[in-house]
């Protein structure tokens, strides 16, 4: 069985490496009794190299790759570059880049890219927003079903998919605070249309939750939404916080 995971998406912070390194380090000095979870920091790419070498039980992960792996393509940085400066994971589809014009096609680009090379997509989907009618759970589906068009069934296990309900992430104005319950219905919901797609295996996936999540209500989201992991924002920025959220996982 897969271990559960904490994923902290670190997003554009620290603003130097000096910071960076006093945050990583902060975390990994706090981790020697966990042994159940796999803890995951996603950095910016630019301080990879240096954090690869401070902490070997923290694992590395990158917020975004391109789908070519090498060539004439401007500011751009391939799956191989990230797993050789240290990334093993990579988010891939998040709300904020969707929102700067990343669509399904290129995610699912990113991500057979990303596999060939050797690193775990974890994959983001979740809706803008709630309708009475719940089309959400439609648009869910076809993010699911474009962004995992054509990965074999022997993949699927090495993918996360991160639920994110948008209108629930720190940085949506006027969001609203998820429940456990909005999530595990969602997580049932993923589940089930990971299993009509790849079939038994479906079971092991690991379903995560993201939006907002803080050292307080992050028991609650283990406990009772149906979920294998959290990915933070935010409270990854904060050493307490964030370790509050890994201890409360690894219990
Ligand atoms: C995110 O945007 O991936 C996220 C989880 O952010 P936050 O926890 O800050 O809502």
């Amino acid at each position: 069985m897969l271990k559960k995971i904490v994923v902290g998406n670190w997003k554009m912070n620290p603003l130097s490496a000096k910071e960076a390194e006093k945050l990583f380090t902060g975390v990994a000095k706090e981790i020697s009794t966990i042994k159940k979870i796999e803890i995951v920091i996603c950095p910016p790419v630019l301080y990879l190299e240096k954090l690869k070498k401070l902490s070997k039980k923290m694992i590395l992960g990158a917020q975004n790759v391109f789908h070519e792996e090498v060539g004439a393509f401007t500011g751009e940085i391939s799956p191989g570059m990230l797993y050789t400066a240290g990334a093993r994971y990579v988010i891939l589809g998040h709300s904020e880049r969707r929102s700067m014009g990343e669509n399904n096609l290129d995610v699912n680009k990113k991500i057979k890219a990303s596999l060939s090379a050797g690193l775990r997509p974890v994959l983001c989907v979740g809706e803008n927003m709630r309708d009475e009618e719940h089309a959400y759970f439609n648009l869910v589906k076809t993010q699911l079903s474009e962004c995992l068009e054509g990965i074999k069934k022997t993949s699927i296990l090495k993918i996360v998919i991160a639920y994110e309900p948008v209108w629930a992430i720190s940085t949506t104005i006027d969001r609203k605070d998820a429940t456990p319950a909005d999530c595990q219905e969602m997580a049932i919901f993923i589940r089930k249309v990971l299993s009509d797609k790849f079939g038994s295996d479906a079971a092991s996936v690991r379903i995560i939750y993201g939006g907002s999540v803080n050292e307080k209500d992050a028991s609650e989201f283990l406990k009772n939404g149906a979920i294998d992991g959290l990915l933070a924002g935010r409270a990854s920025l904060d050493v307490k916080k964030f370790i509050e959220i890994i201890k409360t996982c690894e219990a």
